[in-house]
């Protein structure tokens, strides 16, 4: 394949925008190369600036979970967008998009709209402290949870990438107050909680995370970490950005079976357009301004552009609770053609999957962790990434990403996925 536009355009973009780009890990630092600029995309398929079609494994990080450009979405926007694009007062569109939020999700009788799934659990994390009266809240190695001074705390995503999963900027006053929980490890959890006994306001987590690519939390793990919040009167925060509407109707508490206490959204709740959100019960979202005194706010929150976009979506999911159910038969496919073709190559390596989040890693050790995450064999993996690419499959440019499906691929599209690797040499 040939790039030469969008190498020029990188090159332009590097003199006006720090490294080209506006979220790091479109920079492709972690599997080298440049990256490619899109110009066009529909259903499953990315078409780049030097007219290269590509199938795409990343949905815009996820929201555009039934495709690019997908029409009842984008006809929603174009009809919103000629009765004007923003008032900064309210409108039915939020109350519409609110109702069936709550009504899909278990446990929620409020949700607040933002803009990004960073201001959410920046957001949540606010008002958890602010319920309980307490500083402290635990996460989790390689758990990332956008880019707030909290979270920049060993995160995962873009950050490991960079090497600096703790970010200069973060003040050591906040960096004390978020304490660091390895995943998977209740003893962990359950000692850090003891040794700052009554002191934790809150503890968040990716009840399946893509931080450090697909990590699967063990049901002992997160049925304990519910029981130890319940018994020692911390809020547990469930951060559902990445599985939120797409592991189910009602994410990953519905899959799961366990409930959270306050539920951050992102990406698919957005239909692709700006929008974050976060939700509890009445008991904690009353805390919130203009209710409570827990202060939150935003210009543009609730935007009637964003709120169509994720109306049609959520209405399009409600609709076909079945499309959860054949994106994760996909993914399964997937999973098996993908292990196949690696059989045959000889190499170790590890696929986790859930429902349509799937990752590979190279390493021989089961991957449950962020340890665990980073023992895998990045050389190969770049090889790995950089050869299906050149064969028109666009994976994550990094091993700590999970990729997510889009229920616009097809089998055939699976089926020249695996013959893509199947014909590269790793
Ligand atoms: N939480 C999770 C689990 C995420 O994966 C992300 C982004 O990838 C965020 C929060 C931050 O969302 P945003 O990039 O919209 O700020």
């Amino acid at each position: 394949m040939i790039y030469k536009r969008s190498s020029e355009l990188f090159n332009e973009a590097k003199k006006y925008i720090p490294g080209g780009v506006n979220s790091p890990v479109r920079a492709f630092n972690a599997v080298g190369g440049e990256p490619i600029f899109v110009k066009e995309a529909k259903g499953a398929y990315l078409y780049d600036e030097d007219g290269n079609k590509i199938i795409d494994y990343i949905a815009s990080w996820g929201p555009l979970i039934l495709g690019h450009a997908y029409d009842p979405v984008i006809n929603a926007v174009i009809e919103k967008a000629k009765k004007g694009t923003s008032f900064g007062m309210p409108t039915e569109i939020e109350t519409e998009l609110a109702k069936l939020a709550v009504s899909m999700v278990p446990n929620i009788d409020k949700i607040r709209f933002v803009n990004s799934g960073t201001e959410a659990c920046m957001s949540a994390v606010r008002l958890a402290r602010g319920f309980k009266g307490k500083d402290k809240i635990i996460k989790f190695a390689g758990c990332y949870h956008g880019h707030s001074d909290s979270f920049l705390i060993q995160a995962g995503s873009g950050a490991v990438t960079f090497g600096s999963p703790n970010s200069p900027g973060v003040t050591e006053g906040t960096a004390k107050d978020t304490l660091l929980a390895n995943y998977n490890d209740l003893d962990n959890v359950t000692s850090m909680v003891a040794a700052n006994k009554g002191e934790i306001a809150a503890i968040i987590i990716e009840p399946v995370a893509g931080n450090m690519g697909c990590i699967i939390p063990s049901k002992e793990f997160i049925t304990g970490l519910r029981e130890l919040c319940t018994k020692e009167g911390i809020l547990l925060i469930f951060d559902e950005v990445m599985t939120g509407f797409r592991l189910g109707r009602g994410g990953a508490q519905e899959v799961l079976g366990v409930d959270a206490d306050i539920v951050t959204f992102g990406k698919v709740i957005g239909g692709g357009l700006p929008v974050g959100a976060f939700a509890a019960r009445d008991e904690i979202m009353d805390y919130l301004a203009p209710n409570g005194p827990v202060y939150q706010a935003g210009t543009l929150s609730g935007n009637p552009l964003a709120m169509s976009a994720g109306l049609a979506m959520l209405t399009e999911l409600n609709n076909n609770p079945d499309i959860f159910r054949s994106l994760a038969e996909k993914t399964e496919y997937l999973h098996k053609g993908l292990e196949k073709a690696l059989d045959k190559k000889g190499i170790a390596y590890q696929i986790n999957r859930f429902g349509s989040m799937i990752s590979v890693h190279f390493t021989d050790e089961p991957v449950i962790d962020f340890e665990s995450s980073a023992k895998g064999n990045n050389d190969t993996f770049k090889k790995y990434f950089h050869g299906m690419l050149s064969k028109g499959v666009y994976l994550p440019p990094s091993a700590f990403e999970s990729y997510f499906l889009n229920d616009a691929l097809s089998y055939k599209d699976l089926d020249d996925t695996i013959a893509a690797l199947e014909s590269l040499d790793l």
